[in-house]
């Protein structure tokens, strides 16, 4: 089973399947949510433990469209954790070990900031 949890601990859920994809993008809007690293999961393979309830969305306005879950006690970006679609990205940051995925594609590395290699 693969934990994920939030700063706080509020939010945690598990993967009963390792994500398959691991993706950057360095645009300023997943770098101001603090998720420019996401992972690929399937809906069918999420199991919520806590928290799910403490989950805020923010949707961005047009032409942006991915909604953004944090919690709403630390902050900490969940990606799009709440998604109705059968497979998902939720924030490489909120799993609690290692998946052991290296960044297959990377998206907007135009916009990739100067301190980060
Ligand atoms: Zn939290
Ligand atoms: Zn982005």
């Amino acid at each position: 089973m693969i934990s994920a949890s939030c700063n706080c601990g509020v939010v945690r859920f598990e993967l009963t399947e390792a994500p398959s994809t691991l993706g950057a993008c360095y645009c300023s809007r997943c770098r101001k949510a603090g998720a420019s690293a996401m992972v690929f999961i399937k809906k069918e393979s999420l199991n919520w433990v806590s928290g799910q309830d403490q989950i805020a969305v923010y949707r961005p306005q047009q032409p942006y469209k991915y909604k953004r879950c944090f919690c709403k006690i630390c902050g900490t970006s969940l990606g799009e954790v709440l998604s109705e679609e059968a497979s998902f990205p939720v924030s490489a940051n909120v799993f609690d070990g290692d998946l052991g995925l290296q960044v297959q594609f990377e998206e907007h590395v135009e916009d990739k900031p100067s301190w980060m290699e």
